[in-house]
């Protein structure tokens, strides 16, 4: 793989120890890690990609989707309702999906975010119908080409137990259980520079049972991966885990072991300050959705309070069901604002949002090695155009990349690897996916 130079960005975004952000300078890519950074480095046979007019920042990190969504976006009936109603009118139309359904939506979603500025997303795949498995995504995001971490999820407790979801969508324990075991094995790449890292992720307190949640997190210390869970999302989430287990969630999941550096959950809406204590002190890291809390009217994360009492915070876009947009830049901006609607003007600033969206990410998903344009970290990097009518007029590029636009990478590379260019998807014709999924989605509606 040829070295590349990226040479002249008006501003690089390193996300190093300091913050650094350097004016006028060049980042050399080579063998898939950041080889240096500063101005003038010489091309030396490199491949020379001119960045004068761009924000040059390391790639952004979703921490929290649900890829196979993006066939059910803006579905009416689940496009006004609460959490727990919006879920009874999607299951039985995933209930119809298969292996085809769970690839295509997830190149669509991954897609969605490669031009988004993305570079390492995680995937909260719950639920396996007629024949879907995780590598179903797996394969889609080697097509895309952005560094995965698929989890494999899992729902246990139907409706004739008393769960939310119906019993054609939920799986026996030993069965999920076993198919952990089986893609962990096949799939899971510890080593640095890993392109996939399978985590286990039963799909939330109210879908699976209380052993389900303690065996999974014993397999995982198991084998040496993350954990991840939808978490305190709601109050009717805080009132089911109070009426059901007497207990709020924090207490929930620190009794089953879901505490610690290699647990990350979605939403936390709900935390009290008790468990934002419990958060910080064992290094539990946060999914923070604000796009989708909002559409589901789950409320304000604190993430003000998370972040200075020390919890790992990174941004997820959620599923495209209840977002609807797959834009991660997008879901910086949206953390900034709601943190202003609760708690001033000065409670979060643009170049935090965008730490969060990188380096915070990188932090939660486990990975030192990614997140920052720094040498010997990974060469991830988002090249933003500021030269275009959204950022016309702003005094500070880097400010304005999450307050004004644009919404789009004009480049993406994953890896050293070139995964949008120009604005357009280089790895996969994006046209013929987007009418594929398309076709699906008219299949089910009709
Ligand atoms: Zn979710």
């Amino acid at each position: 793989m040829r070295d590349i130079l990226i040479r002249n960005a008006d501003v690089v975004v390193t996300m190093d120890a300091t913050r650094r952000e350097l004016a006028g300078a060049d980042i050399l890519l080579r063998g898939g890690v950041v080889a240096a950074v500063g101005q003038g480095l010489p091309a030396d046979g490199a491949e020379v990609v001119e960045a004068r007019g761009c924000v040059v920042t390391p790639g952004l990190v979703n921490t929290h989707h649900h890829l196979y969504q993006t066939l059910t976006r803006a579905v009416p009936g689940g496009q006004d309702a609460l959490l727990f109603g919006w879920l009874k009118t999607l299951y039985p139309i995933w209930a119809r999906f298969g292996p085809e359904e769970m690839f295509v939506s997830a190149q669509v979603g991954l897609a969605e975010l490669a031009l988004t500025g993305c570079s390492l997303s995680s995937d909260h795949l719950y639920l396996y119908p007629n024949g879907a498995r995780l590598e179903d995504t797996i394969e889609a995001a080697a097509t895309v080409g952005l560094r995965f971490h698929p989890t494999r999820g899992a729902m246990s407790i139907g409706e004739s137990d008393g769960g939310l979801p119906p019993d054609s969508l939920v799986e026996r324990e030993a069965a999920i259980l076993e198919d952990m075991i089986r893609v962990v094995d096949a799939f899971h790449d510890s080593t640095e520079g890993s392109m996939v890292r399978v985590g286990l992720a039963p799909c939330s307190p109210f879908s699976v049972s209380r052993d389900l949640m303690r065996e999974a997190a014993l397999l995982a210390r198991d084998k040496g991966v993350m954990l991840h869970t939808h978490l305190a999302e709601n109050d009717e989430d805080i009132a089911y885990s109070l009426a059901k287990f007497g207990v709020r969630p924090g207490q929930y999941a620190e009794d089953l072991g879901w505490t610690g550096p290699d647990v990350w959950h979605a939403h936390c809406v709900k935390l009290d300050a008790g468990e934002i204590d419990l958060f910080a002190r064992s290094r539990t890291g946060v999914a923070h959705c604000p796009c989708s809390n909002c559409r589901l009217g789950s409320g304000i994360a604190p993430v003000r309070a998370m972040r200075d009492a020390g919890v790992p915070v990174g941004l997820g876009v959620d599923g495209s069901a209840s977002n609807d947009a797959g834009n991660l830049i997008n879901e910086a901006r949206q953390a900034l604002l709601l943190q202003r609607v609760a708690r001033g003007a000065d409670a979060m600033s643009a170049r935090e949002a965008l730490e969060i969206a990188t380096l915070g990410g990188a932090q939660v998903l486990g990975r030192g090695d990614c997140g920052a344009l720094v040498p010997g970290k990974r060469a991830d990097v988002a090249i933003w155009d500021i030269s275009g009518i959204e950022a016309a007029g702003s005094w500070d590029a880097v400010a304005a990349l999450v307050l004004c636009g644009p919404g789009r990478v004009r480049d993406l590379f994953v890896e050293g690897r070139r995964v949008v260019a120009g604005g357009q998807m280089v790895t996969v014709e994006l046209p013929r996916i987007v009418e594929r999924q398309t076709a699906l989605a008219r299949k089910l509606r009709d």
